[in-house]
């Protein structure tokens, strides 16, 4: 077993939470998905968004610096701009993908919300898009995801848990208002803590007295955050095994299908956002001893899925 300070800077120092200081807050989901979807102006992402021009235009400035959009002109007299994906930006879209799914097969609120019906255009279909391994092509599952942490050879270590390998990562989503895509994902795990907090139990921690340990967050801090990720469904508190007073918090099927936006953030991080010297979980598929690697794709053709072929309606 690692000691504490160890998983501490591994999960807090986690790829996701860096991610999250650029993308996680809701105005900057909601932005990329409409310009996932086409819109490109100032005044097409206002009517669509329903942002106020000033907070827009804060939102697009910090997009623009952290390298998602870049602004190309569209007009001389008067100069007038447009916004655009970067590449960093456009390789969001997985994610996206993978937040709408996973919204949409687990909220109500996000099912009535959401616009949503995908289409993808290069098949003619409506379809669902799908999580599959890079390298041998099967669905992502939980269940074939492992850990390991360091990257000093000596300090790697799988962590072995009932038999099956321990999974770290970290995050999700929730349906709120507006019309679904992220906003269940950002309202679950847009905080500083959360994120670390479902790593936690993804890796295969459970106990309150383990998790505040790993993670050296606060009690208060720590019961706050178990009782939304509960009544957000995706963990459920259960009674300690043999002797133990304090409860167990186990992932639900919502919160076990959450790895699959988690990791494309965490993967959307290690490639755009790469921190040298920074030790962090490695992810590995059950398929190979290789990084992960993953990839969203229509589940009617198995072909990928660019934004440019796929229609919401
Ligand atoms: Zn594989
Ligand atoms: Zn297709």
């Amino acid at each position: 077993m690692k000691s504490a300070s160890e998983h501490q800077s591994l999960l807090t120092r986690s790829p996701i939470a860096r991610a999250l200081a650029v993308i996680g807050d809701r105005w900057t989901m909601v932005v990329l998905r409409e310009m996932f979807s086409g819109a490109t102006r100032f005044g097409e992402l206002a009517a669509a968004t329903g942002a106020s021009r000033a907070t827009l235009t804060k939102r697009l400035r910090a997009m623009v610096d952290n390298g998602l959009l870049y602004q190309s002109p569209y007009q001389t007299r008067p100069p007038r701009f447009e916004y655009r994906l970067t590449v960093k930006g456009s390789a969001l879209y997985d994610t996206a993908l993978a937040a709408w799914a996973w919204e949409s097969r687990w909220t109500q609120a996000a099912r009535r919300n959401l616009p949503m019906r995908l289409t993808h255009r290069s098949c003619g279909h409506r379809f669902t898009p799908v999580a599959v391994c890079g390298r041998c092509g099967t669905a992502i599952s939980i269940r074939d995801i492992r850990f390991r942490a360091g990257v000093v050879s000596e300090t790697q270590q799988e962590y072995l848990n009932d038999g099956s390998l321990r999974r770290s990562s970290t995050f999700s989503v929730a349906a709120g208002t507006g019309s679904g895509m992220f906003l269940h994902f950002i309202d679950v795990v847009a905080d500083h803590w959360t994120p670390l907090v479902l790593a936690a139990t993804f890796m295969g921690l459970r106990r309150y007295d383990e998790l505040r340990r790993e993670l050296g967050v606060a009690t208060n801090i720590l019961a706050h955050r178990l009782k939304l990720l509960v009544e957000a469904g995706v963990l459920q508190p259960q009674p300690g095994r043999a002797g133990a007073r304090r409860l167990e918090y186990r992932l639900t099927d919502k919160g076990r299908e959450l790895i699959v936006p988690t990791l494309a953030i965490h993967l959307w991080s290690m490639e755009w956002m790469p921190a040298d010297s920074e030790p962090s979980m490695k992810l590995l598929h059950s398929c190979s001893a290789r990084p992960l690697k993953m990839r969203m794709e229509c589940n009617r053709c198995h072909g990928a899925l660019r934004a440019q072929d796929v229609a919401a309606e």
